[in-house]
């Protein structure tokens, strides 16, 4: 089979969905793989190394997507590189299904098989292709990075000759994948760290990372993990006593990162204007829930917002796409891995749609969407 993969054109998208190092395994486990000229440039893969990776470069989108049998790519495919698939493609990327609805119709449109690689599910067989999680660890260690760069001051503490540099306070609210890489990255820039979150779990993975937790740990915290091992909505009563407890604490913060999400639904809302307005000037909040609406009341997608009293709150879209190569790199393995699934005991062609994690990341196929949690 061939898989095609092509050069985002997405603002600011600067990831891509093969590297020179999968491309080879990809071909070494009996695929061949056609690579848009350029694909790579802005995350640091040339042409040529695709090239002696194994695979054709394409000159156009269309020429590369036109003879595949799947394509690969990290958002959705644009309308351009939909009608170019052949009847009954497959189509693979972070598909965004709950919000763009838009690119699904399309893709079901035009009969293709699509792959939300969100909806890999958290089963320990599929823990190599888990693209949320590669790419939320780097947006984590990345909004560190971030916060430090725009923060006036230190991480570390600092005892010189003209006197103490005192260390940076981080306080990371929602512990998952890239709140637990936010915390390990701060602590290792020498910040005091501490963290918050609803799922009970939580609390001593972040003691284990060397910071201290701050949570209303009631009945109903006891009960916040879902099977699946994501949060559940907060009743109302509880975000009460939530904002409560962190106010007094989000005011003597330095450096506030937000990561929390809940599946499918509006990021919760863990940080008020006032509470904004509690901070000394100068500080820094990194809001990593804004394009799913944002933790933080007056984070603005694409800005920084900057308010009367001097906090500074960054509202970086696609941070991963900010450490480009690594993002890559770890989303191409996670496609490489996902690809295996397509191929049976003897290494041809043949998708057991019957599979387990086939079954859950399918969303459209035969002219229809077909995933539970997308049906209107
Ligand atoms: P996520 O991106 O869905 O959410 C980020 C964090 O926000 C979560 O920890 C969540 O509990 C938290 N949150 C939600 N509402 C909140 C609120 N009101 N206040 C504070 N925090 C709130 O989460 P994720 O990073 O995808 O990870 C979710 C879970 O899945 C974690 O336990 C993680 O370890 C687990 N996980 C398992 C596997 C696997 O087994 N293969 C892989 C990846 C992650």
């Amino acid at each position: 089979a061939s898989i095609a993969v092509t050069k985002e054109r997405r603002a600011g998208e600067t990831r891509v969905a093969a590297v020179p190092e999968t491309v080879k395994k990809l071909i070494a486990a009996g695929f061949s793989v056609t690579v848009e000229a350029d694909a790579g440039l802005a995350a640091s893969y040339l042409d040529d190394d695709y090239k002696a990776a194994g695979a054709t470069i394409a000159k156009t989108a269309k020429d590369a997507v036109g003879a595949a049998d799947i394509l690969f790519k990290v958002r959705a495919p644009e309308a351009d590189e939909i009608a170019a698939l052949k009847s009954g493609a497959i189509v693979v990327a972070l598909l965004n299904p709950h919000q763009d609805k838009a690119s699904l119709d399309a893709l079901a449109k035009k009969g293709a098989t699509a792959f939300a690689m969100e909806f890999v599910p958290r089963i320990t067989r599929a823990q190599v292709m888990d693209a949320l999680s590669s790419q939320a660890n780097l947006a984590g260690y990345r909004a560190v990075i971030e916060a430090a760069e725009a923060y006036g001051k230190a991480m570390p503490m600092m005892m010189t000759a003209a006197g103490t540099v005192a260390a940076a306070k981080v306080f990371v609210m929602g512990v998952g994948v890239a709140g637990l890489q936010a915390i390990a990255t701060a602590r290792r820039l020498g910040a005091v760290v501490t963290a918050t979150d609803v799922r009970p779990a939580t609390k001593e993975q972040v003691e284990s990372l060397g910071a201290k937790f701050v949570a209303v740990e009631d009945e109903e915290f006891k009960a916040a993990e879902t099977a699946a091992g994501y949060a559940k909505e907060m009743s109302a009563a509880y975000q009460a006593k939530q904002a409560e407890l962190v106010s007094g604490h989000i005011a003597k913060q330095d450096i506030v990162i937000t990561t929390a999400l809940i599946p499918g639904r509006p990021a919760p809302r863990l940080v008020s204007a006032a509470q904004v307005a509690s901070m000394k000037p100068g500080s820094v909040i990194v809001d990593l829930a804004v394009e799913q609406g944002g933790n933080v009341e007056g984070a603005k997608l694409g800005e920084v917002a900057v308010t009367k009293n001097g906090v500074k709150i960054l509202g970086i879209p696609n941070l991963p796409g900010r450490i480009a190569a690594d993002a890559s790199a770890l989303y191409a393995r996670n496609l490489f891995a996902f690809a295996g699934l397509f191929l049976d005991k003897e290494g041809k062609f043949a998708p057991d749609y019957e599979d387990e994690i086939l079954k859950a990341a399918l969303v459209t196929q035969a002219g229809a969407i077909t995933h539970p949690a997308l049906k209107a």
